[in-house]
């Protein structure tokens, strides 16, 4: 008699299927299984979830059972179900995205074959507990209370306090009392954090170790996934998919730089990495510490709520002081000064003391636009509603949204007028004026200034990034010019001067969070000032402000995390935002933005028939910030409650009435949980 299974598979998005299927079985297979499945006219892979108690109509055998790896945990299978749960999408479709690409193509006997040549068993630790280092007394007491309390723990300290020592000995730690045990080690972005990795696989082995994240081949993948699986590798350092890697013995989950928006999926489940880990920690009974020097406010909330222990990191390793941030009033400057004199100063200064500088601006490409100023014509996309930035290394117009390029055009299209400019200032821009004003500096040897860019353009190509950063650390650069991306994780030996030059944006946006983000961003900078204690006394950061005295800039220089995060606490709490509320975004995209819309507004109608509906506000749907890319309309809605509960029970009710009015009008549509952007 033949046992009849429910099997996770991953259907179809949006299809009216829902994603445990029943199918038969000779003999009775036990949760998390790995199967084969028919599924239409495919056979895919399969996670066993239970048994099913009534056969449907025409119910298949399973296909075959990959022998050889074991089921997939009950810990395991929570996550995955609080997952699809709590981000509205389909438990099959969360189930079968984390697993490695590659098992999904591989036949049964394929995957045993390629399991004869993986190490299943736990290699010796060589880890020696006589080669640490003597930690001062903030990371003596840090380690003990990661060590002795269940956490969730937030290790709050600036760069350099020394929380990756404290990161590395929680480990040794949790690996010396557990003979099996296994962490989980998350950071935002691999290519931008290696000097953590390697201090992991220098302090414990490189056997020891596997990386998870996208840049990997689908077989490195696998073979990560295998070695966690099997509990070979004793830490798994990975990005934000890391966090539904299967680690059976999964005793403590680090969070490194938690506050950064990069754990949040911008697409399928649209997860947060970080809020699942403190869940995941909770489920496996597993020790979450989350790190960083500003962290989010949902976290900090947390701390000051009480429900996450907060730890301490007060001082630079090293007596490695915090650079000295300097205002400068930009009103005082002479007019369309871009750097003021007093700083354009301070950076010749250092090049002929052969130091390095580093000025960040958030905005790549040379100028945000190209306009005509005979007609009123721009450089807009035509297929999306933004403007095409141009670069003029190609000299082409390149929309960031859709990609569309196309050469410069000599004249204005419009009216036939020569005279087209560029209005604006991206990183380009500012690193050929850079270059221009210091063009008479020479650096301690007489020979001429090196200005250089890092951002996403100069670091397309493959291997682009690793270079450029090399040269930066071989003093082959005197003044980098670079976006975001160089402030984070970098160890900067040399740099003793960071410059914001024009931060202003995010004081007045219209995102709610992008004051913290400038903070953490600038903080994150700063931190990469000073880092070599012979230099510190003379590092610097400087920002150009019209709004120096602003509260976000008076805390910076006070290096004052607590009193920003007051500030900005106080704000969202008047104002009834997140930490105080919870939010969902519902996305709809169609090629007509009116279709969308009208979309939009027949679910917020269906809100009303839905129970609990009372708890929830619910904003009546616009466009998208950006309301076309690449000819797709965009619409979106936001819905608030100060129950996080009350939004779960609605959303999961409501989604019914999401999937019934949908038309053909309507490409897609998704709900964005905890959105952060809005
Ligand atoms: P963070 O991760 O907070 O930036 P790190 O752990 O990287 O800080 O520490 C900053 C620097 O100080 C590193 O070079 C590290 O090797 C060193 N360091 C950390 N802890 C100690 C210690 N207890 N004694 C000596 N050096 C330390
Ligand atoms: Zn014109
Ligand atoms: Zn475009």
């Amino acid at each position: 008699m033949p046992v009849l299974l429910s099997i996770a598979v991953s259907t179809p998005a949006h299809s009216t299927l829902g994603s445990l299927l029943s199918y038969e079985s000779e003999r009775v297979l036990s949760p998390g299984t790995l199967v084969r499945v028919p599924l239409g006219r495919r056979e895919v892979l399969g996670v066993v979830w239970g048994l099913a108690d009534e056969p449907p109509p025409g119910v298949k055998p399973v296909s075959s059972v990959l022998e050889g790896v074991p089921p997939l945990t009950a810990a395991w299978r929570s996550g995955i179900e609080f997952a699809a749960q709590y981000y509205q999408r389909g438990l099959g479709e969360v189930a079968l995205a984390a697993l490695p690409p590659q098992l999904k193509d591989l036949s049964a006997e394929q995957l045993a074959r390629r399991l004869k040549r993986q190490r299943t068993e736990t290699p010796e630790c060589n880890f020696d507990a006589t080669n640490l280092v003597a930690t001062n007394a903030e990371q003596t007491l840090a380690i003990g209370q990661i060590d002795t309390h269940p956490g969730p723990h937030l290790l709050f300290g600036v760069t350099g306090s020394g929380k990756t020592e404290v990161y590395l000995q929680a480990v040794a730690r949790m690996l010396a009392r557990n003979p099996q045990g296994q962490a989980l080690v998350m950071v935002p972005e691999i290519n931008l954090t290696p000097q953590l990795i390697n201090r992991f696989t220098e302090r414990f082995g490189a056997e020891q170790v596997v990386s998870m994240h996208s840049g990997m081949t689908p077989p490195q993948r696998l073979q990560s996934w295998l070695a966690a699986h099997s509990g070979a590798a004793r830490m798994v350092l990975a990005t934000r998919l890391g966090v539904f890697a299967s680690i059976p013995h999964l005793k403590l989950i680090l969070v490194d730089e938690e506050h950064d928006p990069s754990y949040k999926a911008q697409d399928g489940a649209r997860y947060s990495a970080r809020d699942l880990a403190v869940m995941r920690g909770k489920i496996e009974g597993a020790t979450v510490v989350l790190g960083s020097a500003t962290p989010s406010l949902e976290t900090w909330n947390a701390v000051l709520q009480g429900r996450y222990q907060r730890i301490d990191l007060p001082e630079r390793i090293g007596a490695g002081a915090l650079p000295t941030v300097r205002r400068l009033d930009m009103n005082q400057q002479p007019p369309k000064s871009v750097i003021a004199p007093l700083l354009l100063a301070a950076i010749a200064e250092r090049v002929a003391r052969g130091e390095q500088s580093l000025l960040l601006l958030n905005r790549r490409g040379y100028a945000p636009v190209l306009a005509c100023h005979a007609c009123d014509w721009k450089s807009d996309c035509p297929h999306c509603s933004a403007y095409r930035v141009f670069h003029k290394i190609d000299r082409s117009l390149r929309c960031h949204h859709c990609g569309h390029a196309e050469p410069v055009p000599r004249a204005c299209p419009q009216c036939g007028n020569l005279d087209i400019s560029p209005v604006g200032r991206g990183t380009e821009k500012l690193e050929e004026h850079v270059a221009e004003l210091l063009a008479q500096t020479k650096r301690p040897d007489g020979s001429a200034v090196r200005v250089a860019r890092i951002d996403a353009d100069s670091t397309r190509a493959a291997g682009e990034l690793e270079r450029q950063l090399a040269m930066v650390h071989g003093q082959e650069v005197d003044v980098l010019v670079g976006t975001q991306m160089v402030a984070k994780g970098h160890d900067f030996r040399h740099i003793t001067l960071v410059a914001a030059i024009n931060p202003d944006g995010a004081l007045f946006s219209s995102d709610f969070r992008a004051p913290e983000r400038l903070f953490s961003l600038l903080m994150q900078a700063g931190g990469r000032a000073g880092r070599n204690a012979l230099m510190s006394e003379k590092s610097e950061m400087w920002v150009q402000s019209f709004y120096p005295q602003h509260p976000l800039f008076a805390a910076l220089k006070a290096h004052d995390y607590p009193a920003f995060a007051a500030q900005q606490l106080k704000e969202r709490q008047a104002a009834g935002m997140p930490p105080y509320s919870h939010q969902a975004l519902v996305r709809a995209d169609s090629r007509n933005q009116q279709a969308a819309q009208d979309y939009l507004q027949a679910v917020l109608e269906a809100a009303l028939l839905v129970p609990g509906h009372e708890y929830i506000t619910i904003y009546p749907p616009v466009p998208h910030p950006v309301a076309r890319v690449a000819n797709v309309e965009r619409a979106q809605m936001l819905l608030e409650s100060p129950s996080r509960k009350a939004l779960q029970r609605f959303l999961s009710d409501w989604r019914a009435h999401l999937h019934a009015l949908r038309d053909k009008s309507i490409l897609r549509w998704a709900i964005d949980v905890d959105p952060l952007s809005i």
